[in-house]
Parts: structure tokens; sequence; C-alpha cells
């Protein structure tokens, strides 16, 4: 546990204090969506893992440049960059222009992020907007040696690259063993080596997504878009890079090599990999076809599903989890966290009331104010979420037997409240980006009219206002909400 903030950098295999280049300013680039069919749960786990990210550096005080990227350009569906292009097959499919199955998935991913309640980047730029810059550096690569043109496509050499740079530094695998593990894929006769990979491609005439460059008219390969639009907005060397573990090896992999290729530098100094989402064990894909969509979740539609759940229950569902480690979701865990979220915001609803019984200030009590600093430290430590909310879920007992009477609040200061409001406001709104359930928002609305009509009864009745104060306790009777005397002048009250 630790007062500053340490990132586990699997680029080094190890956790690191966080150093920003530029402090008080960060630059983080996330790997954005393909946007030719809507994104699954699974995606939206590794984006709300981001989002907390971001969040949590915000809160910290960093003034962040949060880049995520839409591939638009139809990026390439083998590991070597070759194959069908997916926008085109979608395009096909439903008889739509490719640019109108990049505005209708664009779309479709903002409403689901804001739906899980998402911050948006502070810029999110697209593949085909940056063809120019593809270009270039293209041509930078070339000129560095690292590039080949073949028959109006170009590839990134890769033997020529580890002569001068370790390629594979990320993944950790050998070159030998890339090359042994290639199964004969298209393209493989015009390439020198079966790893090089694709930087241009030449289109064939009915290719619809196509650009003019030196080498003819053609596209990118995937890996280009993110060296250019990540070093573009944040520079050549710059803070945090991430992405879904799958994107370590060859997308990542590649990134590095092509910027350390043009730049000599691999851009990103931390990378940040989250891990995947399963589903009954298996990890959610769409080529699986085991991907539930986020709505499914959302209204309960999909068959494996009881009900529809609150996205917040899914955002606590994921924050559960540290970020690095797997996930397998069922249909307990949504119901577990839906308690779990209930009870979290019933405790912080709790407060308000607490705060005018305290003591005045003096010392903040050992344990509360120990809990409350242990949420800093476990995301200070590599935004260890899961660890946060467990030291939420004591803190929330803690404010119910408060409430419930079997702590006295002689124990407990206004300072011990006033810091139990900070931490759950910043935890749970601010930091984890969750939403108060409906439910728990309209009773303490309640309870706020109930203690003024109350309020009122007592008047009345110390006025010796018998009509008026019998008149709020059948009218309220009528509505189907109880007043109860207690000996002690306590009042409550209990709804049918
Ligand atoms: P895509 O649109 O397929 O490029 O994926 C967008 C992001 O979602 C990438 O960062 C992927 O690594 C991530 N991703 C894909 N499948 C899963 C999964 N089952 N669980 C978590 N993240 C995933
Ligand atoms: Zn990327």
């Amino acid at each position: 546990m630790s007062s500053e903030l340490h990132i586990y950098n699997t680029h080094k295999r190890e956790k690191e204090k966080f150093e920003p280049l530029n402090a008080p300013h960060v630059g983080l680039y996330v790997c954005g969506p393909t946007v030719y069919s809507e994104p699954h749960i699974g995606n939206v786990r590794t984006f709300s893992s981001f989002d907390v990210i971001y969040r949590y550096l915000v809160h910290l005080g960093y003034k962040v440049r949060y880049v995520r990227n839409i591939t638009d350009a139809g990026h390439l569906t083998n590991a070597a960059g070759e194959g069908v292009n997916r926008m085109e097959s979608a395009a096909k499919l439903e008889s739509l222009e490719p640019m109108e199955v990049v505005q209708k998935y664009t779309t479709n991913f903002h409403d689901i992020m804001n739906l899980f309640n998402a911050k948006p980047p502070s810029i999110e730029p697209t593949a085909t907007g940056h063809i120019i810059e593809q270009i270039e550096m293209i041509e930078k690569l070339i000129e560095n040696g690292f590039a080949y043109e073949v028959e109006g496509s170009v590839y990134f050499d890769v033997t020529s690259y580890n002569k001068k740079y370790p390629y594979g530094e990320l993944s950790g695998r050998k070159i030998e063993d890339l090359v042994a593990g290639y199964r004969d894929l298209d393209g493989q006769d015009e390439k020198r080596n079966t790893i090089d990979f694709a930087l241009w491609k030449k289109a064939s005439p009915e290719h619809i997504m196509q650009w003019r460059s030196p080498w003819g008219m053609g596209f990118p390969g995937w890996h280009l878009e993110c060296s250019v639009m990540s070093t573009k907005y944040l520079g050549q060397s710059f803070d945090i890079h991430g992405g879904g573990m799958d994107l370590k090896f060859p997308h990542h992999e590649c990134e590095i090599a092509q910027n350390k290729g043009t730049y000599n530098e691999g851009g990103a100094r931390y990378w940040m990999h989250t891990n995947m989402l399963n589903f009954n064990g298996q990890k959610m894909s769409k080529s699986l076809g085991n991907a539930i969509l986020p709505m499914e979740f959302v209204t309960g539609t999909h068959e494996l599903l009881d009900k529809g759940y609150h996205p917040s229950v899914i955002r606590l569902l994921f924050l559960q989890t540290h970020y690095s480690s797997e996930l397998d979701i069922n249909i307990k865990g949504l119901q577990d966290a839906e308690k779990a979220w209930k009870k979290l915001f019933e405790s912080k609803g709790h407060l308000a009331s607490l705060v005018g019984s305290a003591k005045t200030p003096t010392e903040t009590s050992g344990k509360i104010s120990a809990l409350c600093k242990g949420c800093t430290d476990n995301m200070n430590d590599d935004f260890n979420s899961a660890k946060t909310l467990a030291n939420l879920f004591e803190l929330s007992g803690i404010i119910n037997s408060l409430k419930g009477g079997q702590t006295t609040l002689d124990q407990v200061q206004v300072s011990d409240i006033e810091l139990l409001t900070t931490t759950f406001n910043n935890f749970l709104l601010d930091i984890f980006g969750l939403q108060e359930p409906q439910q728990a928002s309209s009773n303490d609305k309640l309870d706020d009219v109930m203690n003024v009509i109350i309020s009122l009864r007592k008047q009345a009745r110390d006025n010796k206002d018998w009509a008026t104060s019998d008149k709020i306790r059948d009218e309220l009777q009528a509505a189907g909400i109880q007043i109860k005397d207690g000996k002690d002048g306590e009042v409550s009250f209990s709804v049918d």
C-alpha cells in the first residue's frame, strides 16, 4: 500500500512508481473500438476499467489528455494483418455504405458508454481522418530501412528491425518461435518473411475503402493507426498506453516496433493491459458466438439472464475484480453486486442524518480514518478497486451500526462523518462512476418529506392543536403511511 500511485507496467513486468513526463499533465492512450458491430459486455469491461483509471488520475489532480481512437478504416482479421476488411463485410451484409456502418456503430458505442456512465475521452481520433499521417510514417520507416514495398503493398521488415531493437520485447515472444508458429497465410508469397506485417495494402478495384498513396491505391494496416494517433496527440514519448490483454500481441508489439523504427522511441512509458471477461469460463467474443450485448444485460432479454440489471450493478461487478484478473460473469455474481450497490448507497444516504448528531470536531476515530485512507492507498496500488470496495463495505457496516444505534454516536466525531461523506462521494460517484439506485433516492426523498411532516405535527401537538395533529395522522394513514409515537417522544413511520 502506498500514498503514491504505482502502476503495473506490462512492458517491464513489474509495478512501478508513476512518474509522468510532464506533471501535472498526463497523456493516456487507449485503443478504441472497431466500429463494425455493437460492442459486447466484454468490450464494456475494458473501457470501464480505463474509465476508472482516467477518473482516478483526474481525482489525483492530474490534467489528463485521454485519447481513445475509433478504428473505422476496417482492420484486418488475422494476426499478420491480412484477410478481409471487417468494415466492408458488415457493409455488404447490411447494404450500407462503409461510412454509414461507421456512423451507426460509433453512435451506438457512444450511447453504450453513456449508459455505463463512462466519461468521453478528450480526443477521439479516427483512422480514416489520419491517412496522410499514416502514409508519412510508412515513408519514414522505408527511409530508415525497416519497411519495403512489394507490388503496391508495404510491409514492416521485422528481421531488419530486430537487428537494432528487440522485436517481442512487450509480449516476451521470441522471433524464432514466431516464425515457426506461422501458417501459410494470404499474401505470404510477397513478404520477405512470414512474420512481417502490413503497413499498407494494395486495394483491388472492387475494394470500397481505399486511398491514394505513393504506392498506388490502398488502405493502411491496423497497427499503424495507433502509432500515428498516439504520437500525434501525446508526443513521441508519452505516459500510458492501454488496451485489452488480447491486443498485447501482435497489435501493441507492432506499435512499439513502428514507433521505434520511426522515432527511435517506443511511445508509451507505461503499458497497461486489462484482462478478459469470460462467460461460462470462455472469453466473450463475437467470433465465439457467446457475446452478450450491454442492452441485453440492462433489459434482461438475454436467455442466460434471470432479469435486467442496472448499468451501475454491472460496473460494480467489474470493480469487484482487479482489472488485470480474468472475470467470469454469472447470475449469482450479478445478484450479489446488485445487493452490494444498494447497500453502499443506503449507507451513503444515512450520512446526512448522522452528521447533525455527531459530536463537535476533535480527533477523527482511528478506525474510520484508517479505512478511508485505505481507499486511496488501495487505488494507488495499481488501481485496486476490489480492495477499495472492501474498505467501503466495512465503512458501510460502521455507518449502518451508527444509524441503527448499535454503535453510539459519542464515539464518533463530526469530522469522522465528514470524512465518510467525502470518501463515499469521491469513490462511489467520482471515481467508480456509480449511479444512485432509483429506489434509494426516492426513499431518501420520502425520509426528508416525512421529517418535515412529523415536525409540523409535533408543533401542532406542542400547541395542543389536536385537530391538526390528528388530521395529519389520519390523512397519512389513508395514504398508507403509519405514524408511531414512541415512549421517549421519538416518532417513526412505516409505509404499508
Ligand atoms: P475491438 O472492438 O474488438 O477492437 O475491442 C475493443 C476492446 O475490447 C479491446 O481493448 C479488446 O482487447 C477488448 N476486449 C475484447 N474482448 C474482450 C473480452 N471478452 N473481455 C474484455 N475485453 C475485451
Ligand atoms: Zn490500438
